[in-house]
Order: C-alpha cells, then structure tokens, then sequence
C-alpha cells in the first residue's frame, strides 16, 4: 500500500485506543484498535501506543491527529478527571517523531471536526457518552476550539445540590448521563449496579424495568441538551460515545424532555459514526 497519500487518527479512551487511517477523499482505508482495560498507568499505555502507532503509520503517513480525554494545550493533555494517569503526557511530542503534521485536540472536538468536514450543516453540537461526557462545538463552519475548556459540557451543572462529580463540583451532567449516571439509575429501578450494555440488551428484550431506567435517563439527556440549544441552537446535534449505542432507548423521552423546555424546533439529533473521534482527528491532520 501506497502510504504517503494517508493519514492517520487516534483516539486515547479511557479502556482503549483506536486508530484509522484515511484517504484525501476521508475514506477510512484501516482501523485498529487496542484494549488497555486494567493497564491504566502511563507507561504501559505508551508502549500500546507505539505499538499502534508503528501498525497503522509504519510506511509513513502524511500527517496524525489524535482526540485525548480532556482539554489541551500545545500538544499536551493537562486535565482529564477520567483518565488522570495521562494528565501532563506530550502527545504532540509522541507523534512529531512519525511525522512533522500532527494535530492533538480534545477527543469531542476531534468528533465534531470529522463531522463538519462530512456534513453540510455548519452549526453542529458534538456530545460524547462515556464514563465522562464531552463536547465539541461547531459556530457556522468553525471549530470552537481556541480555549481549552469550550465545549466541557459533562461539568455543565443540570443539579445545583446534586450529586457530587470527580471534578469536585456538584450536579454535572456527566454524573446524570454518563456511565455512573446510568449505573445510579439502575439502581433505583433494578436495586443493583447494571452496565449500559446489559441495561440496553434488557430492554431490547423487553423487561419493563430496564426500559424505565433509559426513559429516566432520556429525561437527564434532554435537560442538558436543551441547554445546550438555547445556548447554541445547533442544527444537528451528534451523539457518540458507547451509550449512544442505546440512543433508540432514551430518544423518546429526551425529545419529549427538550420539547417541553425549549421554544424553538428541535435540531436534528443523530448517532455518530463508527471510529468517529479517530476518523475526526485524521481529518483534522489534514485539513488543520
Ligand atoms: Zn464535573
């Protein structure tokens, strides 16, 4: 393969890393990936970094970008609540070594940049659901990436005495929609501690109190959301992040949710697409 037209993107999660790498037409020509589950201290991260980086840019690649789980300047992640263990790496100083055009960017912003190159809207919500919950703006046509807490809407706060985050303030929506947020739901209908996987299987199935914790958690994601409208009023927003998988679950009542708040017609509200966040920072290597 004929490496020199490609390039490479990278996204450092919080239990895996994953690369792709893309054409100058933004196909993705190849995606990798790397479980790092149990392994969460820097060292060993950075070995299966390599080892990932060596695979997918080994020929030579024109450029890498990578989404990292937290805000970032000049190439280096200096928060991430989720992940501190990568708190102070140099990703910007990794990836010089393999190639002089490198991009590093906040993981959401990543996404929500992939998405502008590939949609025709030109404001663009971008929303991650994980253990953290991120976002990535898009102001007619423009990445909102200059400061490096835009877009951190996990900490946005939908519960001014609620439940207490790992940021140390209370009532973020990332502890209402993200994986914990999900794990208190089931708890309260299931009085025990259920994964979104198992939650989302369970409904699909048809068990009743399975489907009142997405109906309750739809309810969190269209408070948030609704906020993010009337500050934003995107015309797409685009949810990613492995609770997105269960989006069919959680649709009906989050839209009921941001209907009853909101006066202006709902934007459109879609999945993103697989390997988005790798596919975003490719393109942003490119197009950077
Ligand atoms: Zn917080």
């Amino acid at each position: 393969m004929d490496t020199m037209g490609y390039y490479a993107g990278i996204d450092i999660g919080g239990s895996h890393i994953e690369g792709v790498l893309i054409d100058e037409k933004l196909r993705i020509v190849k995606a990798e990936s790397v479980g790092i589950m149990g392994k969460r201290n820097r060292k060993v991260f950075l070995e299966e970094l390599e080892g990932l980086l060596e695979e997918l840019c080994g020929k030579g690649v024109k450029g890498i970008g990578m989404g990292v789980p937290g805000p970032v300047k000049k190439g280096k992640i200096f928060w991430s609540c989720n992940a501190r263990f990568l708190e102070g790496t140099d990703f910007g100083e990794i990836l010089r070594k393999r190639s002089r055009k490198v991009a590093v960017d906040n993981d959401v912003n990543c996404m929500a940049f992939g998405e502008m190159c590939t949609r025709k809207e030109k404001n663009i919500v971008a929303v991650t659901l994980g253990t953290g919950v991120g976002g990535g703006i898009v102001i007619d046509g423009k990445l909102h990436n200059k400061r490096p807490y835009a877009g951190e809407v996990g900490h946005m706060s939908i519960d001014a005495l609620g439940v207490k985050c790992t940021c140390g303030a209370r009532g973020c929506w990332q502890e209402y929609v993200g994986v914990r947020g999900v794990e208190r739901i089931s708890r309260k209908h299931l009085g025990k501690t259920m994964e979104p996987d198992e939650l989302y299987v369970m409904a699909k199935q048809g068990s009743r109190k399975s489907k009142a914790v997405w109906e309750d958690y739809g309810r969190l994601m269209g408070v948030g959301l609704a906020n993010l409208c009337n500050v934003l009023d995107p015309e797409v927003i685009v949810i990613g992040g492995g609770i997105s998988g269960a989006l069919e679950m959680f649709e009906k009542s989050m839209k009921k949710e941001m209907r009853s708040r909101l006066n202006m017609e709902l934007p459109a509200i879609v999945r993103g697409k697989e390997h988005a966040v790798a596919f975003g920072a490719a393109c942003m290597a490119m197009k950077y």
